[in-house]
């Protein structure tokens, strides 16, 4: 079990009950400390569900049941506006510098397991920031939404 922490984020809707049909990935750029400063303060108007640390450690800074602000101008599957209905999950650092850590992959993991059972998701549900918003995001890294996608594959199964 990896280590878990909780910051409130303000930069959320709880107005509105999230659908949670799904999980779009980010990764940060910053560093894990970064990036719940910046989550933490009302004037950037950005957050995610959860932000994941290279040594695993997760910070839950939204609650799945409110809308976190992640995804911007962004569609799947034919529906504009992925915060009302995907979560956002981001790993600290950028994949196009490093690759994800082992123990990034395992807490995601971690995260994951609870809620794929308990919403029954599907493989096709999971996407990444830059397929959800092409031309305006780049993460993840191809190569690295690549190798994520295949263990989630492994993990839970390629049904849709
Ligand atoms: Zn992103």
């Amino acid at each position: 079990m990896f280590a878990e922490i909780s910051r409130n984020s303000p930069n959320c809707d709880p107005t509105v009950p999230h659908e949670r049909l799904g999980v779009v990935f980010h990764h940060t750029v910053i560093t894990f400390e970064e990036t719940i400063a910046l989550m933490t303060d009302p004037a950037r108007k950005v957050s995610y569900h959860c932000v994941i640390a290279p040594d695993g450690t997760r910070c839950t800074l939204v609650p799945d049941e409110h809308v976190a602000w992640h995804s911007g101008v962004s569609s799947f599957r034919g529906r504009a506006g992925c915060n009302a209905f995907m979560l956002g999950l981001s790993f600290a650092g950028d994949t196009y510098v490093a690759p994800l850590t082992d123990a990034q992959l395992a807490s995601a993991f971690e995260w994951l397991e609870p809620r794929w059972a308990h919403h029954g998701w599907t493989l096709d549900w999971m996407t990444d920031h830059r397929q959800v918003a092409p031309g305006r995001k780049d993460d993840l890294n191809p190569a690295e939404w690549a190798r994520l996608h295949a263990a989630l594959a492994t993990r839970f199964g390629k049904t849709s």
